[in-house]
Parts: structure tokens; C-alpha cells; sequence
């Protein structure tokens, strides 16, 4: 299966610095990957007109980082999904773990943004993962098949058309990477899952994300349930991110 390699630059940047990350994305020339690996970044909506502007043409597209349920209308705050297409995004990630927590979105919420994603035209790129002390109680599976679930029923046969990312709340951010063969363990488990619910689902690209770096990426890109990476603090350093793309 093609990798997809996707940067999440959370509540980074200004217009200086993204000049700058940008410039150095397209001088590493990554359309060298682009047969094997689709790349793409995910700046705060606010910048997303200028990074769309400055990639466009090159190998790496752009997504956002939330998107709303709602397509118009008095949801203060929100950034709906035709306003985002209008710019140029092609993704939104949905359901990522600062989201959950912070914002407290529900699993149905998750799964309702995702919907929403798709009817504009974006792809969803749904997180899942299960904080430490559920890992360590032993409740991976059960906290990822739930979050999974939702979007399952939520979307029905359009599961297909989605991207998940299992990113291990325990590994985002720290500098713990979940190791290859964690991560390996429940990628098979969200791929059984989804296939089971929905056969053209087997094909959906499983990212991992959670302290990617270059010298990571490769190993775990390498297990056979692992589609890409949903890549953090190391997409902010052009020379990281195109390191961690080339991996894939
Ligand atoms: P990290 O973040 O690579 O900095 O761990 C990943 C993410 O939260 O998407």
C-alpha cells in the first residue's frame, strides 16, 4: 500500500517561520518519494491559505487539524469544511487525542466530524489511542475499538474512505515511542476490526503517530499494519519531516 506521511503542526508557526519550514519542504524535493509516499501538512486554519499558496504545485498537500460538524452557520469559533476545501485542504485530522481531552470530544463527535469531512470533500484522518494508565491496565483494545467503532457506524461503508492514526496518548509529545512491535500489535487489531465490519475497509491506511522521528520512522514504517505516520514535533524541522517522509 502507497505510505501517507502527514505533518500536524498543531498551535505552531507565524508567517515567518512557515515561510521558512516551507521553503525548506521544497527544497528537499520530496516528489523523489512521491511514488511511494503521499505527503502532506496540516497547519492552524489560520495559515492555511498562505501554505496552500506556497505548496501549491509541489508533492505535499495540505489538511487541517479540526474541522467542523456543521457545514455554515452561528457555530462561533468553528471552521466549517467547504470553507477549508475552498483553500485548498484535502485532509482534517479528526479526533486527535489534545482535542478529546481538551475539548472534551466525544467518540460520537469524532465520528460526526469525520462524517462531516467526508460530505465536503476532505479526508478524515481519524486518531484514536489509549492514554497510560489504560494501557497499563490492560484496556488498549477495548479504548481503540471504541473510538473506532463510532466512526464505523457512523460512516458505514464510507469507513473506506478514511485514514485512522493510532497515536498512543502516552507517546505524544514525550519522546516515548510506542516501540515497533506495539504499535504493530494494534494496527493489526484496528485493520481486523475495520475489515471485519467493512471488507473495502482493509485497504484503509493505518498511520502511527507519537514521537516520530527520523530515526524511528524507518522501523516502524517497516511493520506490515503500519501505512505512515501522523508525525508532531519533528514536522516542524523541514529537514526531520522529509527525513521521516524519504523513510516511508
Ligand atoms: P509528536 O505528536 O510527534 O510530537 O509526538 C504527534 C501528534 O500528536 O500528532
Amino acid at each position: 500500500m502507497k505510505k501517507l506521511v502527514v505533518g500536524n503542526w498543531k498551535m505552531h508557526g507565524s508567517r515567518a517561520s512557515n515561510a521558512e519550514l516551507i521553503q525548506g519542504l521544497l527544497a528537499a524535493d520530496l516528489s523523489t518519494t512521491a511514488p511511494r509516499a503521499d505527503v502532506a501538512v496540516c497547519p492552524p486554519a489560520v495559515f492555511l491559505a498562505d501554505v496552500a499558496a506556497a505548496l501549491q504545485g509541489s508533492a505535499i498537500a495540505v489538511g487541517v487539524q479540526d474541522v467542523s460538524v456543521q457545514a455554515q452557520g452561528a457555530f462561533t469559533g468553528e471552521v466549517a469544511g467547504p470553507m477549508v476545501r475552498e483553500f485548498g485542504a484535502t485532509y482534517a485530522i479528526v479526533g486527535h487525542s489534545e482535542r478529546r481531552s481538551y475539548h472534551a470530544e466525544s467518540d460520537q463527535l469524532v465520528a460526526d466530524k469525520a462524517k462531516a469531512a467526508l460530505a465536503h470533500g476532505l479526508v478524515p484522518i481519524v486518531c484514536v489511542g489509549e492514554t497510560l494508565a489504560e494501557r497499563e491496565s490492560g484496556q488498549t483494545e477495548v479504548v481503540v475499538g471504541r473510538q473506532l467503532d463510532a466512526v464505523i457506524a457512523t460512516l458505514g461503508a464510507d469507513v473506506a474512505k478514511a485514514v485512522v492514526a493510532y497515536e498512543p496518548v502516552w507517546a505524544i509529545g514525550t519522546g516515548k515511542t510506542a516501540s515497533p512491535e506495539q504499535a504493530q500489535a494494534v494496527h493489526a487489531f484496528l485493520r481486523a476490526r475495520l475489515t471485519s465490519a467493512q471488507p473495502d475497509a482493509a485497504k484503509v491506511p493505518l498511520l502511527y503517530g507519537g514521537s516520530v522521528k527520523p530515526d524511528n520512522a524507518q522501523v516502524l514504517f517497516a511493520q506490515p499494519d503500519i501505512d505512515g505516520g501522523l508525525i508532531g514535533g519533528a514536522a516542524l524541522k523541514a529537514a526531520d519531516f522529509a527525513a521521516i517522509a524519504r523513510a516511508a
